[in-house]
């Protein structure tokens, strides 16, 4: 068996950490471009704390503060115009995903002027980038230790890009700023970085240290998610899930999200359901697939819920399909052409073709009716 693991980026992790390390961010400029959402980030401390601790060092900065949920290339051309003649040294994402995946895209955008926005996803096109820090305030995506972003395009269709230089640079994950989100936001980003772990589990690309963490991560999501949900400010079960949600973000920079991630996608664009709870709603069904080539790994990603159906009832308990939403067979048809040639299958076991990813849209939209 051959192998290799990548994770170049330098992690602070922990209760105070930007306080007591951001120091090192001295190295990477004279002036910084924080990019956040329009208001969770004001709440939670996190934009607070990063503009003390560039005001402390004497480095100048700027905040665009409008970036929204699943980031678009039109938010990415109006920030580019915005910042492209002033001089950034380095990107600071504050937030959820959205924020960290958006630091990273404009981050090559304005390193390569030349660039078109769509041109974003053709990796060989680019070798640069400027140094992102990432600052998360959810505990899902793993962006803060991925090379990967996420964007929507003109069409509504979102899709990840990533490559060997695209990781952030630092990264500063303190659990305190997660404390303020709801229970819905707790959820969906929770079973977000549970599908990262099990993905990442049985993808092709998987080897065995990947594994080692994912189970780390599934076991600790599966202690601390309900908790975090119920009581708000519970400290250790947000610290927990904050970590899991990282390894899970190591597992799949080594490893990649499966076709599942490719499931939630229209579902979110289309619909408006949060990423991570739209890729739970394909979890179950998908590894069913995934078992069918691959039963020892599938068994072996679910193994601390029991099976697969005990997977299944899990994620009814913490509301993953508490939601009504009406797909209609005409957009079941045209999302399954879409996921049945997504790049994701080159890593998922399984036999993929059209009507197998139809009858899964089918089964799951029956359930939400
Ligand atoms: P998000 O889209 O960044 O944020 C979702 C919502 O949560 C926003 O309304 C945000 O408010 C709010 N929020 C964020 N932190 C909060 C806090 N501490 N307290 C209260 N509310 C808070 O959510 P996400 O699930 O973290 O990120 C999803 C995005 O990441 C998707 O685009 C997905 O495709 C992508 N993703 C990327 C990777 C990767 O490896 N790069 C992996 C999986 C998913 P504000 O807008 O006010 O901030
Ligand atoms: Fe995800």
């Amino acid at each position: 068996m051959m192998w290799s693991f990548y994770e170049p980026v330098k992690v602070f992790f922990g209760k105070g950490v930007l306080a007591e390390n951001g120091e090192v961010l001295k190295e990477l400029g004279k002036k910084a471009l924080i990019v956040t959402g329009s208001s969770s980030s004001k709440k939670n401390g996190s934009l607070a704390d990063v503009e003390g601790v560039l005001k402390k060092l004497g480095i100048e900065f700027a905040v665009y503060d409008r970036v929204g949920e699943n980031p678009s290339f039109e938010m990415l051309r109006q920030a580019r115009q915005m910042y492209k003649d002033e001089k950034i040294d380095f990107i600071v994402g504050v937030g959820g995903g959205s924020p960290m995946d958006f630091a990273k895209a404009l981050s090559i955008l304005l390193a390569n002027p030349e660039l078109r926005v769509p041109e974003i996803y053709d990796v060989e096109k680019y070798f640069k980038m400027l140094p992102v820090v990432a600052v998360p305030t959810t505990s899902g995506t793993g962006s803060e230790v991925t090379q990967y972003s996420v964007i929507t395009d003109d069409d509504g269709n979102k899709r990840g890009f990533g490559t060997s230089f695209t990781f952030p640079t630092y990264s500063f994950v303190d659990p305190t700023y997660t404390l303020t989100m709801p229970k819905s936001i707790t959820m969906s980003t929770g079973i977000d970085a549970l599908s990262h772990a099990i993905e990442g589990y049985v993808s092709k690309k998987s080897n065995p240290l990947v594994r080692l963490l994912a189970r780390e991560a599934i076991r600790l999501i599966k202690e601390n998610l309900e908790t975090a949900m119920e009581k708000p400010e519970d400290f250790e079960a947000r610290e927990k899930m904050m970590y899991a949600s990282m390894l899970a973000g190591i597992v799949i920079a080594q490893s990649g999200t499966t076709i599942n991630h490719a499931f939630g996608y229209p579902v979110t664009t289309f619909k408006g359901i949060r990423h991570g709870q739209a890729t739970g709603l394909f979890l179950v069904e998908t590894l069913k697939v995934m078992a069918q080539e691959a039963l020892e790994k599938v068994e072996g990603a679910v193994s601390v819920f029991g099976s697969l159906e005990g997977l299944k009832e899990y994620l009814e308990r913490v509301g993953v399909f508490d939601v009504k939403v009406d797909i209609t067979p005409q957009e079941i048809e045209k999302w399954s052409e879409r996921t049945s040639k997504a790049r994701h299958i080159n890593v998922t076991h399984g036999k993929w073709d059209y009507d197998t990813v139809k009858g899964i849209y089918e089964r799951v939209a029956s359930m939400l009716r």
